[in-house]
């Protein structure tokens, strides 16, 4: 979990390969279902667009559905989700079903000026149509809104939440992040 420009997808990426398992990103899928305008797709796109969250029960589905295929007997990352209470308790019943507890939340940590910053910099073949800075703004006021009462709702469900530095290079961002792990 963290604001959006924190950093989540590439350390998710990095992490995920360290580890040997799979990420699974609700950005990334709700991007892909978009791309392939499917009817789901095309009912995401505008709440992406204007930086809100897509509904909660569209994105259980993505989740659930990615979840339902072959088991990876390392686990997986997920990336991106939960991003609201609802979402949480969503979770929670998925993976009750399938008995595979969470181990633990990642809360990568990154300063709001310095989130403004990368969201509104990345330059021109990285950016995504959902970087306008009114977009920017938006999303960062959803995540205060929506998503920070969620890392709350894990304190009180006595969920391990390891808190991580997000500010620095890639490289020491990743090393700092398996530290924490590894302890
Ligand atoms: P970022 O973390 O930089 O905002 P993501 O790729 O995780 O980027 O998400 C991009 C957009 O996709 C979000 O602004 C939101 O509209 C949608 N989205 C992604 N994950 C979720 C989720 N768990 N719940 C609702 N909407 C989501």
């Amino acid at each position: 979990m963290g604001p959006p420009g924190a950093g989540k997808g590439t350390q998710g990426e990095l992490l995920a390969r360290h580890m040997g398992v799979p990420r699974l990103s609700t950005g990334e899928m709700l991007r892909e279902a978009r791309a392939n305008r499917t009817e789901l797709g095309r009912r995401a796109q505008a709440y992406m667009e204007l930086g809100d969250l897509v509904p909660d029960e569209v994105v259980l589905g993505l989740v659930a559905e990615a979840l339902d295929g072959p088991r990876s007997p390392a686990g997986f990352i997920l990336d991106g989700f939960p991003r609201t209470i609802a979402q949480a308790e969503g979770l929670s019943e998925i993976l009750q079903e399938r008995s595979t507890p969470l181990d633990g939340v990642i809360f990568l940590e990154v300063p709001e000026e310095e989130l403004v910053r990368r969201l509104t910099g990345r330059s021109a073949n990285e950016s995504r149509s959902d970087d306008s800075p009114e977009t920017v703004h938006r999303r960062l006021q959803v995540y205060q809104a929506e998503t920070e009462p969620v890392i709350r709702w894990y304190a009180d469900h006595d969920v391990r939440l390891i808190e991580a530095d997000g500010v620095g290079s890639i490289e020491e961002i990743q090393i700092g992040l398996r530290r924490l792990l590894d302890s």
